[in-house]
């Protein structure tokens, strides 16, 4: 298992949505406090000018939160990435922002948000802009599944040339979902994380679409649950899972050893009796594949879109 923080994926963010909006919507910010200026990465408007504003809504696009601020004409946006290593915390009002971790706060009566990001890295950011037109240029432009039917999930799919793992997790081309559930939709969808995006055929990409809306559909419900009244922890390692951080451990399916692909930063795991014909897939071999198709640095990859650059 890789020992690094898990990026939040679709549920963990709409498990962040959830309480925002259950504990947010209708009350002002009181203060803002920000350790680095760096981690907010536009000049104007500045994000102090949400003090004395009242949140009126939460949203997401792809992985991000966005805390929509309505008193302002234009609509003012408050874009959170979290990144890998970016977490939300509710503490008591005035809470004092951790040493190392600490990015920002946001104070409210009731209570405060606190902005963590471990590591040294610093990668989350927060964007804020006025008006729908800027906030869709934040937007990396992958397409949330339930909004394809079966025709256009194909088309989309099919027309990438890279592998599924890689196609499954570039928000360019899907909305939210990382490498956990992406390894976890294969799996349920009996599809090699390896086989290419463009030789799926109608019967694959039908299986596929429904892995996708069952596994996020079923995860999005159960850290829901677990939150309950509190606020969601996105830890690195889900013991449910079954084939993400399972390496050696027994697909829940046929009782094979869950298999890992480690490579840039990112472990794959899939079963080889249920995803490739039995087929170990070997890391040599791979490598070259994994070269051609795969960014060497995911954290690199997801933070470009936060530059404006639109491209793959
Ligand atoms: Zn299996």
């Amino acid at each position: 298992m890789v020992d690094a923080p898990t990026m939040p994926e679709l549920p963990d963010i709409e498990a962040y949505l959830h309480v925002l909006r259950r504990d947010l919507v209708g009350r002002e910010v009181n203060g803002v406090r920000l350790k680095s200026p760096f981690l907010v990465r536009t000049i104007a408007p500045p994000l102090k000018s949400i003090e004395g504003h009242a949140v009126s809504g939460v949203r997401r696009i792809g992985k991000r939160v966005v805390l929509e601020f309505g008193g302002f004409v234009p609509e003012r946006f408050v874009v959170i990435h979290l990144m890998k290593a970016g977490r939300l915390k509710w503490r008591k009002p005035g809470a004092g922002l951790p040493g190392k971790m600490g990015l920002c706060a946001f104070d409210f009566e009731h209570g405060t948000v606190i902005f963590t990001e471990a590591g040294r890295k610093r990668r989350a950011s927060i964007h804020v802009v006025e008006g729908e037109e800027a906030l869709a240029h934040l937007d990396p432009g992958g397409v949330e599944v339930e909004d394809l039917d079966a025709d256009g999930f194909h088309e989309l799919v099919s027309s990438h040339r890279h592998t599924m793992k890689r196609t499954l997790t570039d928000p360019h081309i899907l909305s939210g979902i990382g490498s956990a559930y992406a390894d976890e939709i294969l799996l349920r969808a009996g599809l090699s994380p390896m086989k290419r995006a463009s030789q799926l055929d109608r019967d694959e990409s039908g299986r596929l679409r429904d892995a996708c809306l069952s596994v996020l559909g079923e995860w999005t419900k159960r850290i829901q649950t677990e939150t309950g009244a509190g606020w969601p922890e996105v830890t690195a390692f889900r013991p449910a899972m079954a084939a993400h951080g399972k390496a050696g451990e027994p697909c829940p399916q046929c009782g094979s050893p869950i298999q890992k692909i480690v490579y840039a930063e990112t472990e794959t795991n899939y079963c080889a009796t249920c995803q490739t014909g039995g087929t170990v897939l070997k890391d040599r071999s791979l490598s070259r594949l994994l070269k051609e198709d795969w960014p060497r640095d995911l954290d690199a990859w997801q933070e470009r879109l936060g530059r404006g650059s639109g491209g793959a």
